[in-house]
């Protein structure tokens, strides 16, 4: 036995707490009418998940609370019902000996799922259930005047009747998810299949722009061998050219250095004319010392020549003074001699005027006093001893004549030497006129030769600014390329260049020997790819690399995503298929058996006949619907929900009677005992192919009469060997079958109350 026991608490008219235990395979509950036994089977459904008010009898969730009644129980604010399974036969899929399934719903109609007291999802609960064959279509719980129920049904209610009873809801359930998998699998793909489609384009673009840029990164890298070998040849080219032009420059430089400094010792002799003036000056100043030499000369001769005179004078004085030392007596002096003392006077005075110099006026003077003295020594009696005086003056006179004659000497000396002064700086401006006239010539020389000089010098500086130009346009180059393909370029000119051919670097000897056309050849080629590099734009690079790495990285995400979409799409449709056929299968296994079951059942009901049901296919579609109108209500019913899927065959049960001696067919033609005892017999024959752990018949047997009844009993019996019964009822017969009775009774305050009761008791209760 599956089933312990039922606890409901606030359930519509169980506003206390009752509970009901199901020790025995079959329990009935009685009880008179409207005492709440119904309440019972429904509380059932309630706890089991049914998510259709109406089927237990109520509008919305609140009408399943305690409403309150005329008693003291207040109206309650929660409706609860506790289900506990025997789970030690693991009949459900959870690790647990007792399994306890609860529902409580709120007045705001909120239902809470607990497992074991842990809450859960309705979905949890049905799963469950699902895998211990209890159904949601509630095949093992029938109602009050539902007996026949699945005979009103249509045939594919009753062919989902059979597959829940046939326990194939988990299959179908199974499948059910299976499908919304492979639906949600679908809009999946579709989705990622947009999203492939919308970065499709991006990604071609940002492909392009990729090889794009590849293709710039090839172009530089060839760009930068190139820029190796081309500045490192042109930088070790220009420094030898620079070395050797500065080299061959030295010797016409110093050649000119020379030249020039000749040339400017013979301008500056050129232009020494002031010297040759200056000797002309001193020339003059000579002429001038020389002539005043010779003056003096002359003044010195006409001195001595007096002094010679006064001498004659004196030695005749000094004779007559001998002669005349014995006479001594005064002379008278004629006028005559006075007047020419008196011209002697005037004309040494006129002499003097035309001299200068103090000496010369001393000299003047003295030859006056002399003149004066002579004359009165000439009228003076001579006394004897003025002859030693005579003497004495004529040895004066002789001295100074001696004196005079040195002088004289001295200025012929410097007479002479000013002569021979003069001839000399004669002689001087006379060389000099030589040798600027030389200079002159050794100017006009050495002017050619600094033309030629120059001529060389500027051959040589051509070069060197020829250089100098190619030094710029390779620095320029290394710039320009520097910000082309990176810094490194910068330092190339003194880093070794592979030679092209690889191996060692290449030598000086080698980048010297080889020709110039080369180099420029490269130079030429540089600028090509250059100029293809700046076309290409190197903007962004970066950033498009990264992006086209994002981007394909999603879109190879995306293609990953979409195979195992598509994978697991096409592993849903085989499990959907395996599902499908393993559904087909069973249920025609299950149709069979209940098939055996049906016919026994059925035989027994009715002491013979035939009862079968089969399968039928159909297709139905809306526009049908349309058409047919109300006649096709049975079809409508069965195609409910379905109108979407037109054309789509869907299978149903059919149910074919044949009572015996009687010629009825159809169902439709049945009494309401035999429709009772019909779908008893189909119950009770799917009930026996697939057992529920329990079924919940309420009042089946209410349109039996004794003989029926007894029947029922009877197979009632049977099935409680396979599945748990509780039973609902005012039978007699039936109530004699159970092993435990619940007698439900109802007082004034509209409270249904629950009591063991004997079958007498029950007997009683149950009227
Ligand atoms: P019968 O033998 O006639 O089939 P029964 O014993 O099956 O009767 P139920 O139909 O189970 O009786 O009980 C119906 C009773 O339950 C009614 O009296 C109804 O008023 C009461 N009931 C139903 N819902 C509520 C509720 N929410 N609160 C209080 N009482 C309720």
């Amino acid at each position: 036995m599956y089933l312990k026991n039922l606890e409901i608490s606030g359930f519509k008219s169980f506003a206390k707490k009752t509970i009901l235990d199901f020790s025995r395979p079959i329990t009935a509950v009685v009880g008179p009418n409207g005492s709440g036994k119904s309440n019972v089977a429904e509380s059932f459904r309630f706890v089991l998940g049914e998510q259709s008010v109406k089927s237990m009898r109520g509008k919305r969730g609140e009408d399943l609370i305690w409403n309150g009644g005329d008693g003291e129980m207040p109206r309650a604010n929660r409706a609860s019902v506790k289900i506990t399974f025997d789970n030690s036969r693991r009949l459900m899929n959870l690790d647990f000996d007792d399994v306890i399934l609860e529902r409580v719903v709120y007045r705001d109609s909120i239902s809470e799922y607990l497992i074991n007291g842990t809450v859960v999802r309705l979905k949890d609960i049905i799963e469950l259930l699902a895998g211990a064959h209890i159904g949601s279509s509630g095949h093992h719980i029938i109602s009050q005047g539902e007996a026949d129920h699945i005979l009103i049904a249509n045939p594919r209610e009753r062919k989902e009747m059979i597959e829940d009873a046939l326990g194939l809801k988990i299959y179908q359930y199974k499948k059910r998810e299976s499908e919304r998998k492979l639906e949600k699998t679908k809009e999946n793909i579709a989705q990622v299949e947009s999203l492939r489609r919308e970065i499709t384009p991006h990604l071609k673009f940002l492909k392009k722009q990729v090889e794009k840029i590849e293709k710039t990164l090839e172009l530089k890298a060839e760009l930068k061998n190139l820029y190796r070998q081309y500045i490192k040849r042109e930088f070790v080219y220009l420094v030898e050219m620079a070395e050797r032009v500065s080299n061959e420059k030295r010797t016409p430089e110093d050649k000119l250095k020379s030249i020039e400094s000749e040339l400017g010792d013979v301008k500056n002799l050129l232009s020494s004319s002031p010297g040759l003036d200056q000797k002309r000056e001193e020339l003059l100043s000579i002429e001038g010392k020389l002539n005043s030499a010779r003056g003096r000369r002359e003044e010195i001769m006409i001195s001595i020549g007096r002094l010679e005179g006064e001498l004659g004078s004196l030695k005749r004085m000094a004779e007559k003074a001998e002669r005349e030392t014995q006479k001594s007596d005064d002379t008278p002096v004629p006028l005559s001699k006075i007047e020419e003392l008196k011209q002697s006077i005037e004309k040494e005075l006129s002499g003097a005027e035309s001299l200068s110099g103090i000496e010369n006026a001393r000299l003047i003077f003295g030859r006056i006093r002399e003149l004066v003295k002579n004359f009165i020594d000439t009228f003076k009696k001579t006394p004897t001893g003025n002859v030693e005086a005579y003497r004495s003056e004529i040895d004066a006179l002789f001295g100074k004549q001696k004196g005079l004659e040195e002088e004289l000497q001295k200025v012929k000396d410097e007479e002479s030497g000013f002569y021979k002064e003069y001839g000399r700086i004669r002689e001087q401006i006379e060389s000099e006129k030589d040798k600027s006239r030389d200079a002159e010539r050794r100017m006009f020389e050495l002017m050619g030769l600094q033309k030629e000089a120059y001529a060389e010098l500027s051959l040589l500086k051509d070069k060197e600014s020829k250089i100098a130009i190619l030094k710029d346009e390779m620095e320029r180059e290394i710039r320009e390329g520097a910000m082309l393909v990176g810094r490194e370029i910068l330092n190339y000119s003194n880093e070794d260049c592979p030679s092209l051919e690889g191996g060692a670097p290449i030598t000086k000897e080698q980048i010297i020997a080889e020709p110039r056309n080369l180099q420029e050849e490269r130079l030429r080629v540089i600028q090509k790819i250059k100029v293809r590099v700046e076309d290409a734009g190197m903007g962004g690079g970066d950033d498009v690399l990264k992006e086209y790495k994002e981007v394909s990285e999603r879109e190879t995400f995306l293609t990953n995503e979409l195979s195992d979409l598509e994978k697991s799409s096409a592993s849903l449709v085989n499990l959907i298929d395996d599902l499908d056929k393993k559904l087909e299968v069973l249920f025609k296994e299950g149709v069979v058996k209940i098939n055996a079951q049906f016919e026994s059942f059925f035989g027994l009901m009715f002491g013979g006949g035939k009862a079968s049901i089969k399968v039928v296919e159909e297709v139905k579609t809306s526009k049908r619907k349309e058409e047919d109108g109300v006649e096709m209500d049975e079809i409508l019913a069965f195609q409910q929900g379905e109108e979407e899927e037109e054309e789509r065959p869907q299978s149903g049960i059919e149910i074919d009677v044949k009572l015996p001696r009687k010629n009825i067919k159809g169902l439709e033609m049945l009494s309401g005992g035999e429709r009772a005892l019909t779908s008893i017999a189909l119950l009770f024959a799917i009930s026996q192919v697939n057992p529920p752990p329990f079924i919940i018949l309420d009042e089946t047997d209410a349109a039996l009469d004794e003989a029926n009844s007894k029947k029922y009993g009877d197979m009632i019996v049977n099935l409680s060997k396979l599945s748990q019964l509780i039973l609902i009822t005012h039978n007699r017969e039936t109530m004699s079958r159970a092993g435990a009775l619940y007698g439900v009774t109802m007082g004034q305050d509209g409270v249904s109350r629950l009591l063991s009761v004997a079958f007498d008791e029950a007997v009683a209760v149950a009227k």
